[in-house]
């Protein structure tokens, strides 16, 4: 199954992203932990994209949609797999497309903007692999070190809330399209994101499985 997981930064996409992908054992695709990785690394991907990250900006498509186009390649893939955080324009959408992947399902994970400002002033994520966590919702066993890797875990530059409002500026103004784009195909469910993680996992998993 390949399915596509949609929401404003912050609303928790990436969290039920894994949950989703441990569930049917598939992987689940962060462009947005791929772009960090490569902008930690210094590729030729990662300047490009860095100044538009820290912006809070959408890094141009031509980049990433090169990166996921190779992801998409690898034989992990090959049985399934959860985007999540692409597509973020129409024409990411379409670029999808046209390299032939079909899309079974999209999931959109609703929370209101007002929620949002509020939750982002707590995510942390690894500096190490990767991982996010949340002080309040989704702690690390030990403060401020990552459970699964044991590097530190720290806030990301583009979580100041000046950078969270031009974020969620994009999220409507480019990403929140693609779902009349997917409705029209009849792949649209939504998920009311919830206080509780656990609590929008089920639904997330009852929807995938309706
Ligand atoms: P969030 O969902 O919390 O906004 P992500 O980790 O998905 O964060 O993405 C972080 C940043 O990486 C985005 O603000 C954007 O600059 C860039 N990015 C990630 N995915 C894409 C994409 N598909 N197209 C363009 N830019 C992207
Ligand atoms: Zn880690």
């Amino acid at each position: 199954m390949n399915m596509i997981f949609l929401g404003a930064p912050g609303a928790g996409k990436g969290t039920q992203a894994e949950v989703v992908c441990k569930e049917l054992n598939i992987p689940a695709i962060s462009t947005g932990n791929m772009l960090r990785e490569a902008v930690k690394n210094g590729t030729p991907a990662g300047l490009a994209a860095k100044e538009c990250m820290d912006r809070g900006d959408l890094v141009p498509d031509d980049v990433v949609i090169g990166i996921l186009k190779d992801r998409i390649a690898q034989d992990d893939a090959k049985n399934g797999f959860i985007l999540d955080g692409f597509p973020r324009t129409v024409s990411q959408a379409e670029a999808l497309d046209k390299m032939g992947v079909q899309i079974d399902k999209v999931v959109e994970i609703n929370v209101p903007d007002e929620k949002i400002t509020a939750r982002m002033s707590g995510r942390r994520v690894c500096e190490g692999c990767g991982n996010s966590y949340h002080i309040e919702y989704k702690p690390t066993k030990v403060e401020g070190v990552c459970d699964a890797c044991g590097a530190k875990v720290v806030q990301r530059i583009d979580d100041k809330p000046e950078t969270v409002k031009a974020r969620l500026a994009t999220y409507h103004e480019k990403t929140a399209p693609l779902k009349d784009y997917y409705a029209a195909k009849g792949k649209l469910v939504t998920v009311e994101g919830q206080e509780e993680i656990a609590e929008t996992s089920k639904l997330t998993l009852a929807a995938i499985k309706g």
